[in-house]
């Protein structure tokens, strides 16, 4: 790997811990907000939103990566911040999936958890009775 590249990437990982533990803090406030959620067109919405910044995220940290890599100066600081931003963003998107998952009409087999509709008395999948 160019020295640079690894030598970004180094620092990265030596502040890894620590952006672990915010992003533990960041997932519990953003599971709390998720609840506070009722309209699943609302959360499709926020998962689109969320997707599209995460996209738009990983594009930034690849071309201050790439910057590295040809001798620019570029600050790891703002790197694990956009890390960050990318490690709060997908915990978000996990928690809207989720609760998008539980608003779907019909209930779930709870062997094998497949979706089922209201009216079937057994799993169509694995013949579990419901
Ligand atoms: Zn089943």
């Amino acid at each position: 790997m160019d020295p640079r590249v690894n030598d970004v990437l180094e620092r990265m990982r030596q502040t890894a811990a620590q952006a672990a533990q915010a992003m533990g803090k960041a997932a519990d406030v953003a599971s709390k907000k998720t609840n506070e959620l009722v309209s699943s067109t609302k959360v499709n919405l926020q998962i689109f939103e969320l997707k599209n910044d995460i996209e738009a995220l990983y594009k930034e940290v690849g071309r201050s990566v790439y910057m590295a890599h040809t001798g620019e100066t570029v600050d790891p600081q703002e790197i694990d911040g956009k890390i960050a931003q990318i490690d709060d963003k997908v915990a978000r998107l996990c928690c809207l999936q989720e609760e998008l998952e539980q608003q779907r009409p019909g209930k779930k087999c709870p062997a094998c958890g497949k979706a089922c509709q209201p009216e079937d008395a057994f799993c169509r999948f694995c013949g579990q009775r419901l």
